[in-house]
């Protein structure tokens, strides 16, 4: 990269603030600036991290400021990455420098805090004794060592006053100090030893030093700890020898190893024609310009095969592959899968590792050390300068959705970096998202099609089960059928294994009084709280909020609570009692906090040590357990009364893939769909596997109805603590939209503007919620409509006791 020779940078700062601004650099630095790297800015009489994009837009001449230091050896993104972070801020309406500060690895971060700190005469009246307790009580701790404001108030309870403090500053007796507090990531070095060149004759050494010293010249350069643990006083003769000139030691980085076990090397098995067809006719048109793929391939198709050919082909032209996965879970078995085939050429960027191991992955890509990358969403941003193809696999999953702070669809941003870079785009699923099967229909993307399971092992075949004939039941009859329970029984029988579905999690998501029939609610959510047995607790899923189960009506006082509806727990608890002895298991987010633990429930299911598994949707994705040969759908119904106008298509697809778990082995499959609804078309195109009769029928509800993918929409979220000062800002906000509406033909013509209404969750962690929805034909005129909205510094956009949160393309709409 260039050096600059202009004595002012562009300079996005991490903070919540619009644009970028010219800095200059003093003389001092600029030799070291470059485009990627980071420094220390003033700014707004702080000192804060920015980063460089380029040449400033002002002259040095002008009164600016300077930057103040360069915090980085080497520049952390390539250049070419700017585009992508404009084109994100920009799009997202989300600030340039918080854009880029998510994109980087966590822990990176130079902030400033101000730190009180006491003076010496400070010390000196706090010897002489006489002052107001609380006033002692503050310097008494400050004496000991500097504390932030916050610090203080944890120490203290939150009546510190900041007057208190102010007063004493004023008396002279504490300062506020700056200081800065760097990030948690950092580099790990280890030492090494080798021969300085023109080293001494080895005449005088001890025959000791001399064996060393052999050593080390005969390896070239050597780790220090692999020398010094050999023979006794190791470690001292190599200190006495670089004393003397003989051998130097040296620093070389060190990579953290992010995986636990070993993995065997693969060999590529033999294509089936299918997917021989999609290989080539993706190979083909790599290095060819932006093209997107839309690659729909039924449950156990081999996609990932697919994705590690492709890979293979873009890796030996000299392009780097990015893949995204919308799971960490999911990232544990591709990630064996490519390593098998890849080794050592392939990076990793998910949450579940430490921030320092992420530091290391990203700054081997940023070297250009590995060619591949796997990651969750914010790995769409890996740094990688000449990228080939980008593969989104399972591309219809929510989880590429971010929600809070950057509000981002790394689906889309894999396609927007993809055109960009002139690269393919490579999206795949067995039940693609409406949106991007629009696409397809649209001209926009190219399809490919894997119409068959691998060695032409049939797709499951799967039965409903009407659940309204077993409602006067008792017990678990209510909820596991008779036909689901025979064919478990069956199933477990033939040494196979089982997989049963509900998509909730706790053992009674309904608990009422049974003196009163009020439900046990959440006291700061709009919504019932959960019996998670295992805790031994009432739980709120929003919030957190918990009770004990032994907890009595908030309404009568009665402590007789009936434990109404259900979750995977409760499935746990009934299959446990008719199949004693079978070994069963459960993966939702109670048994599943950390990532050995996934890992564990997965290598039982491998190795076979779990004959049924009972899980939420986490079950559903992609995962591929080769002698599941029964999957049960306890109830198919719950996603399908959200007030959401995608509850359709996530109904469908969740069962879609749920059922696609089956009989992906030898042996063939069957599937139990127990359903309330057995008629509703989202349920019947997931029990008949058609997609195809799903997306005719949804597409018509979505163009008469004006939603996406025919419309576009901008999400408001306003939020408070204060139920009537949150609608009055909502309100507000409202009569703003309505107003810009009204001043300008375009927009008249073609924005409509619904609400402001109440959220259907309408309150959540003691969060008053309401929200606006923008709608558009035209995405110009609506981003035109939200700029002119943000531009207009909306007082009620940026109120201090009412958050509102802007959300481009939402997803969900609760
Ligand atoms: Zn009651
Ligand atoms: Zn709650």
């Amino acid at each position: 990269m260039a050096e600059f020779l202009e004595s002012t940078v562009e300079v996005a700062v991490s903070m919540l603030v619009e644009g970028t601004f010219t800095y200059a650099v003093p003389e001092a630095l600029a030799s070291r600036a470059r485009v990627g790297m980071r420094v220390l800015v003033p700014f707004g009489g702080r000192r804060t991290t920015g980063y460089v994009l380029g040449p400033g837009s002002l002259p040095a001449e002008k009164d600016i400021k300077s930057i103040l230091d360069i915090l980085d050896e080497t520049p952390l993104f390539p250049a070419g990455m700017i585009p992508l972070f404009r084109w994100t801020a920009e799009y997202y309406k989300h600030p340039l420098g918080a854009v880029i500060q998510t994109a980087l690895p966590g822990g990176l971060t130079v902030s400033e805090s101000a730190a009180w700190a006491i003076t010496e005469e400070g010390r000196g009246r706090l010897e002489e004794n006489g002052l107001p307790p609380d006033e002692a009580r503050v310097l008494g701790l400050l004496a000991e060592k500097r504390l932030r404001s916050r610090e203080l108030r944890v120490r203290l309870g939150p009546e510190v006053p900041g007057t208190l403090l102010r007063s004493l500053e004023r008396r002279g007796f504490v300062v506020q100090a700056r200081t800065l507090r760097a990030g948690g990531a950092k580099a790990l070095q280890e030492r090494w030893v080798r021969l300085t060149s023109g080293a001494p004759a080895s005449g005088r050494l001890s025959p000791q030093k001399r064996a060393l010293l052999a050593r080390v010249a005969s390896a070239g350069a050597l780790p220090v700890r692999e020398v010094a643990g050999q023979a006794p006083h190791a470690g001292a003769h190599l200190r006495a020898l670089e004393r003397a000139g003989y051998v130097e030691l040296f620093s070389r980085r060190l990579y953290r190893d992010p995986f636990g076990e070993a993995i065997l090397p693969d060999a590529p098995p033999r294509l089936t024609a299918d997917q021989e067809t999609v290989v080539s006719t993706v190979c083909g048109s790599l290095g060819k310009g932006f093209r997107t793929f839309l690659l729909q391939g039924v449950t156990g198709s081999g996609k990932t095969e697919v994705y590690m050919r492709v890979a293979a082909h873009a890796v030996a032209s000299g392009h780097s592959v990015l893949v995204l996965v919308p799971e960490i879970a999911l990232i544990t078995q591709t990630e064996r899968r490519f390593r098998a085939r890849f080794g050592e050429h392939v990076a990793v960027l998910h949450s579940a590792l430490s921030q320092g191991e992420r530091f290391d992955q990203w700054v081997r890509i940023l070297r250009g050390e590995v060619p591949i990358a796997i990651g969750v969403r914010s790995a769409v941003f890996a740094p990688f300068s000449d990228i080939g193809v980008i593969i989104v696999d399972e591309e219809h999953d929510a989880s590429y959705k971010q929600e809070g702070g950057l509000h981002y669809s790394a689906r889309d941003l894999a396609v927007v970096r993809a055109q960009q870079a002139g690269a393919v785009a490579l999206l795949g699923s067995a039940t693609p998202s409406l949106q991007s099967y629009h696409n397809v229909r649209s001209g926009k993307y190219n399809q490919l099609t894997l119409p068959q399971r691998i060695e032409a092992r049939p797709l499951p075949a799967i039965r409903t089960v009407d659940l309204r004939q077993c409602r006067d039941l008792r017990g678990p009859g209510r909820f596991i059928s008779a036909e689901l329970n025979r064919a478990i029984s069956e199933t477990l029988g033939r040494g196979e294994q089982v997989l049963l579905f509900l998509n909730r999690r706790g053992f009674a998501s309904f608990p009422v009084c049974a003196a009163c029939g009020a439900a046990l609610r959440c006291r700061h959510c709009d919504i019932s709280l959960t019996l998670h047995q295992a805790a031994n607790a009432y739980r709120c899923h929003y919030c957190g909020f918990s009770r004990p189960a032994s907890a009595a009506c908030d309404a009568c006082g009665s402590p007789r609570i009936k434990r109404l509806g259900m979750g995977t727990e409760k499935v746990e608890a009934a299959v446990r009692a008719l199949f004693p002895k079978a070994r069963i298991a459960r993966m939702d987010r109670d048994t599943t906090r950390r990532k050995h633990e996934i890992l564990g429930l997965l290598k039982g299911l491998r190795e076979k040590t779990i004959d049924l598994l009972v899980g939420t949707q986490m079950v559903a994705k992609g995962h591929d357990f080769p002698d599941i040969t029964l999957v049960g759908i306890i109830c198919a119904d719950l996603s399908l009364s959200f007030p959401d106008f995608r509850a359709g298509e996530r109904t469908f697809q969740l069962l879609a893939q749920v059922a696609g778990r089956a009989g992906r082995g030898e042996q063939p499959g069957q599937v139990i769909l127990q359903t309330y609804n057995p008629e509703h078309f989202s349920i019947r195109a997931a029990r008949d596997q058609d997609f195809e009769a799903f997306y005719e029928q949804e597409i018509g509800f979505r163009k008469a109805l004006g939603y996406p993918p025919f419309a576009r929409l901008i999400q408001l979220r306003i939020s408070g603590r204060d139920a009537q000062i949150t609608r009055e800002q909502a309100e507000a906000l409202g009569a703003q939209c309505r107003a810009l509406q009204a001043g300008d033909p375009a927009f008249a013509k073609s924005i409509q503007i619904l609400g402001p209404i109440e959220a259907a969750l309408a309150r959540i962690a003691g969060h008053f919620r309401w929200q606006i929805l923008i709608k558009s034909l035209q995405a110009a005129v609506l981003h035109r409509f939200a700029d002119r909205l943000l531009a207009g510094h909306s007082s009620a956009l940026t109120g201090r006791q009412v958050r509102t949160v802007i959300d481009v393309d939402p997803l969900s709409l609760m």
